[in-house]
């Protein structure tokens, strides 16, 4: 993409780019770089620097604080005039980016734009170029709306935990665990170690506990939040025994999910867009481009010029070195 001097590139596996005639904005890099403006749209992996040069990042103060933590590394945070971050609805701290030079280019991260129990949603806001994730960009994921899901989840468990069965919840330690934890509050929850160190740093002193600390389990029933699966051994023997295992996923939509990954239970939680959220936004920020990024890119980008009459892109990292967008 080349106008009025912006271009948005892959970023040769270094996060997406967005060149202007003076600076770089570099979107969820892999390493920083000094010398150009480093922005970090959340704390998942995929999406952190894993070291580089440069450690004033653009982000949210959850994201950097997460950052410091998940990578041990000393990042601190700066603004930009020409940079807006804007709540992505995806985990805590999560941050879409509006870069605003000539056009405006806003940049989703991973966002979702169905309220959650514990969260802002992501709205859509007009934009000249939209880079937007695709994760689910596909007309078979349709997601059930999170706040009812959150009660069919919160009947289960109860249901669950008064048939004497405790209950061993799977989810990633940051977003997936702290949503489970609102939604199930109230009820005995014990959170492992690496959900603790998440917990811990998006939680204020004053704030009510999200779980008591896994050391502390008796033998009722109870349910523990966990990162892992390696969980189970450690676990006291009356707890152990009669547990039902259980996550929350989007993937759990394709047919076959619970039994293959082993789970008792499988509920189709997610922290993005489905294919119809992710149409409806793009429709809503009326770009005159859009670029796909993760899952499925290529289709996703034929269903907005199909569906929505917008020319749409992968915006897949190039084999051969220095090729622009504009050689599409
Ligand atoms: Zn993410
Ligand atoms: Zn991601």
């Amino acid at each position: 993409m080349h106008r009025d001097g912006m271009t948005v590139t892959p970023g040769s596996s270094n996060g997406v780019l967005i060149t202007t005639e003076t600076e770089t904005f570099r979107l969820d890099p892999g390493k920083t770089l000094g010398g150009d403006v480093n922005v970090v749209s959340h704390a998942h992996s995929d999406h952190l620097p894993r070291g580089g040069t440069e450690m004033q990042i653009v982000a949210s103060r959850e994201t950097i604080e997460l950052a410091r933590m998940r990578t041990g590394k000393k990042y601190t945070g700066i603004r930009h005039g020409s940079v807006r971050l804007l709540d992505a609805g995806h985990v805590p701290g999560s941050k879409m980016v509006m870069v605003r030079d000539e056009l405006s280019y806003l940049y989703t991260g991973d966002f979702c734009t169905r309220k959650k129990v514990y969260l802002n949603r992501a709205r859509a806001v007009r934009t000249d170029v939209l880079v937007t994730e695709t994760t689910y960009g596909h007309p078979r994921y349709r997601f059930p709306d999170p706040v009812e899901l959150a009660g069919v989840i919160r009947d289960w468990a109860a249901d669950t935990l008064s048939r004497g069965h405790s209950i061993i919840f799977s989810a990633y330690p940051l977003g997936k665990a702290q949503e489970l934890q609102v939604i199930l509050r109230g009820m005995p929850v014990y959170a492992d170690e690496p959900v603790e160190r998440h917990n811990r740093i998006l939680q204020g002193p004053k704030d009510e506990p999200l779980a008591a600390p896994l050391a502390r389990i008796g033998t009722d029933p109870s349910i523990v939040i966990t990162s892992g699966r390696g969980i189970m051994p450690t676990l006291p023997a009356a707890i152990r025994r009669n547990a039902m295992t259980a996550t929350a996923s989007g993937w759990c939509l394709d047919g076959g999910f619970r039994g293959r990954m082993g789970y008792d239970e499988a509920f189709p939680l997610s922290d993005h867009c489905d294919y119809y959220d992710l149409l409806d936004f793009v429709k809503g920020c009326s770009p005159s481009l859009v670029y796909t990024v993760h899952g499925f890119d290529s289709e996703f980008a034929a269903s907005i010029r199909k569906e929505l009459g917008i020319e749409a892109k992968p915006l897949r990292q190039k084999k051969e070195k220095q090729k622009k967008l504009d050689s599409f």
